[in-house]
């Protein structure tokens, strides 16, 4: 909680060159307001000197200038929903809040392009581009609120991933506020562009530690005309695992989405939905697929058959619908054509992470990846750890692509708070040892900066850290992110 411009003179000069340029509306320097600003989705705090909200590229170009000629850290926010601390302010200074800049600039349907500005949050985008028929595919668990700005900042992953990639598939072009405040343009605005190096790509995922994102430009695909929903529920996991392949591999369907809960999220799930859930469950599979009509139906009932094969203990299937749906949108909207089969049992598989907290206050929210053949071999590895340590995990997540999310819960106390650090530790040992990735969509931040090693080499570690120092020579960008 310790603030870091710790001359109080220079403080005070800053917070004014800052109000003098961006007006003193748009800057913050009181405690309670302060707060606000010191936290995201994981339980890390750290409260910041000052915050300021631009609403232009220029007012962030100004802000950055200031702060690379004071050496003052700064650290971009969107919607604060992070799952790795990256817009925790660990190093103190300016919290620059991009949520101000929210405008959707330009959607072009003939290039099958849209330029935004990075505080749009994503449903919004979708919902807007869904108009036209048009599609945005990525979508995080967060979409509700999870901001465009953070979402291509995180290289965000969720549901769809599994048939539509993830947001660094769709980012065409960025406007980049670098360090020094000079702004530059990655990308062009066409669907493919291999002009010299990927500069997009790298600063997709770079987790504010290379430049601010003032606008960003997303390819889009035409939307689906319709979604199905199935969900089967199992009595082991080999059983649900074994419907994935005969899903994936032997009869070459391609889901819209492919999600996996196991026991401890299904418990924890029960009561908060519509779902009867059989007793006996001990894993679900939780799968969408799109396209017309026809093929909707014909894959649905196919993929239902493959379930049963695979001794599935029960099958529900929603009403095919029109449109995809967020948790509450029908209470929310009191919308009529919101698809409430649909939303049943999708609010399954999103009320696991908030039910987890019925077992234990706390929980290490983990989303390694491993390649898909070696799925069972690591979860059969992490519930042996679980049993070594006595800490209970809940595993859930894209199986498809062989993501899991690994929720470690458990109630704070500092003999606890090793063994979990302990338990961590190993598991993403094993993860790496099998050819897996430590984290596939919440990022390192500073939550697992210390695992990075496990997983990159020290000359590439190095590399990493070479390039960093060319964009960012003071080290002012989001400092203590990705490298411990
Ligand atoms: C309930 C819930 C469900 C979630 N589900 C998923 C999921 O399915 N898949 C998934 O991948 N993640 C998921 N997340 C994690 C999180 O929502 C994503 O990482 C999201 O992209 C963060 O967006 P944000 O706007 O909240 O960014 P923030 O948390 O504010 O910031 C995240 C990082 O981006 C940087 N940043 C933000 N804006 C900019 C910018 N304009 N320029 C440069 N850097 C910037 C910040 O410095 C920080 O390092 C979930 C989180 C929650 C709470």
């Amino acid at each position: 909680m310790e603030q870091k411009i710790s001359n109080s003179k220079i403080r005070t000069e800053v917070f004014e060159e800052l109000c003098d340029t961006i007006g003193r509306e748009n800057a913050l320097d009181n405690i309670e307001e302060r707060i606000c600003y010191s936290f995201d989705a994981t339980k890390e705090k750290a409260v910041p000197d000052l915050v300021v909200r631009p609403h232009t590229t220029e007012h962030v170009s100004t802000i950055v200038s200031i702060a690379n000629k004071y050496g003052i850290p700064i650290c971009p926010r969107g919607a604060g929903t992070g799952l790795s601390g990256g817009a925790v302010p660990i190093k103190g200074g300016i919290v620059l809040d991009l949520k101000n800049m929210d405008k959707i600039v330009e959607i072009n349907a003939k290039d099958l392009t849209v330029t935004v500005e990075p505080g749009v949050v994503t449903k919004d985008l979708q919902d807007e581009v869904a108009k036209i028929r048009l599609f945005y595919p990525p979508e995080p668990g967060s979409a509700g609120f999870s901001t465009i700005g953070g979402n291509v900042a995180e290289c965000t992953g969720g549901m769809t991933g599994i048939k539509y990639g993830v947001t660094r598939d769709y980012v065409l072009a960025l406007e980049i506020v670098l360090p020094d405040g000079s702004v530059i343009n990655t990308g062009r605005k066409t669907l493919r562009s291999v002009a010299g190096y990927d500069l997009t790509r790298f600063f997709v995922g770079s987790e504010g530690t290379l430049g601010v994102f003032t606008k960003i430009t997303l390819k889009l695909l035409p939307l689906p005309e319709k979604i199905g929903t199935i969900i089967s529920y199992f009595k082991n996991i080999d059983n649900a695992l074994n419907a994935t392949d005969s899903i994936l591999i032997k009869s070459h369907f391609l889901p819209r989405s492919l999600e996996f809960v196991d026991k401890t999220g299904i418990d924890a799930v029960r009561g908060f939905t519509k779902e009867d859930i059989p007793e006996e469950a001990k894993a679900l599979l939780l799968i969408d697929v799109d396209g017309n009509e026809k093929n909707v139906t014909n894959d649905i009932s196919k993929i239902e058959v493959i379930c049963k094969e695979n001794s599935a203990l029960k099958t529900s299937i929603a009403k095919v619908s029109a449109r995809p749906c967020q948790p509450g949108e029908a209470v929310r909207t009191g919308r009529s054509d919101v698809d409430d089969e649909r939303n049943a049992l999708w609010d399954i598989r999103r009320s696991i992470s908030p039910s987890l907290f019925k077992i234990a206050s706390m929980k290490f929210n983990d989303d390694f990846c491993v390649p898909r053949s070696r799925v069972r071999e690591v979860l059969k590895k992490v519930y042996e750890l679980s049993k070594t340590y006595s800490i209970q995990v809940a595993a859930f997540g894209h199986i498809g692509e062989g993501h899991i999310h690994l929720n470690v819960i458990y109630d704070n106390g500092k003999k606890i708070d090793l063994s979990v650090h302990k338990l961590v530790s190993q598991i993403l040992k094993e993860v790496v040892s099998i050819g897996g990735t430590i984290t596939s969509e919440h990022g390192v931040g500073d939550a697992k900066s210390e695992f990075v090693g496990l997983e990159l080499s020290p000359h590439e570690i190095e590399i990493m850290k070479e390039l960093k120092k060319m964009f960012d020579p003071k080290g002012i960008m989001n400092p203590g992110k990705i490298f411990a």
